[in-house]
């Protein structure tokens, strides 16, 4: 399966959509260990990156640039319009992950990027949610949700898997990695300052996480089904 443009917009619209339905349960869980805006703060950015997407520049839209920019401009500008728009530290730290992800894809004119090709994507997101956040595994971060998923995910890839079960598996890694965050205490971000009282709640920002990556899971397997 290729990485291709639809794939990248079908994605995007996936996380927007899960973003829509979870932004309650985002924002409870922020409002036990932060100030209770994750959810808003990421369904204010989904809605301006949907807005973009169906813009009449957009990917598909009459206007839209030709050739076809590609599933790195894509998830590129997604990232842009996330910086832009959210003002939390979740906004920076996912618009950096997109650019980065998109950055990491092939341009249009090169071979799409099959399984390994999109691992190597979000192995450069997670690094530079990492640059900018300073957050190490068991912080108590979306790092937590985001490194079992790339494990995982690479893990199934090394064994042959294509990719929507690469992605399946990097959504149950994320699945995972989240609710293993309950135990933890926070070291960076906002719930940090609460110390030992950041313990016993899962981490705002590795269920949105978990999210993304149930959407990449679900959008490949689509796209298989299609296929
Ligand atoms: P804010 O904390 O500014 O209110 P959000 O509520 O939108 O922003 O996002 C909070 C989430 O951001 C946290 O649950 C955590 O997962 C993530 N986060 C915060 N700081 C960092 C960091 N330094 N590195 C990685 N993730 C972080
Ligand atoms: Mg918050």
């Amino acid at each position: 399966m290729d990485v291709d443009t639809r794939l990248a917009e079908d994605w995007v619209r996936a996380i927007a959509a899960a973003v829509e339905q979870e932004h309650e349960h985002l924002t409870e869980l922020d409002s036990a260990i932060g100030d209770g805006d994750h959810g808003s703060n990421l369904r204010r950015g989904f809605t301006a990156v949907l807005a973009v997407l169906d813009s009449a520049d957009g990917p598909s839209g009459p206007d839209a640039p030709a050739p076809d920019g590609g599933p790195g401009a894509l998830l590129t500008r997604t990232g842009t319009t996330l910086i832009s728009k959210v003002g939390g530290a979740s906004g920076p730290l996912y618009g950096k992950a997109f650019r980065a992800i998109g950055a990491a894809l092939p341009p249009p004119g090169q071979p799409p990027a099959d399984a390994a090709g999109l691992g190597e994507a979000l192995a450069a997101g997670l690094r530079a949610v990492r640059d900018l956040g300073r957050a190490a595994p068991g912080d108590k971060t979306l790092v937590d949700a985001w490194t079992p998923a790339l494990d995982a995910y690479r893990e199934a890839v090394a064994a042959g898997a294509g990719l929507p079960e690469a992605a399946a598996a990097a959504a149950g890694g994320a699945e995972r990695g989240a609710l293993d965050t309950v135990p933890l205490q926070a070291r960076k971000g906002r719930a940090s300052y609460l110390g030992p009282r950041s313990v016993g709640h899962q981490d705002p920002g590795a269920r949105s996480t978990a999210l993304l990556f149930q959407a990449l899971a679900e959008t490949t397997a689509a796209r298989a089904a299609e296929e």
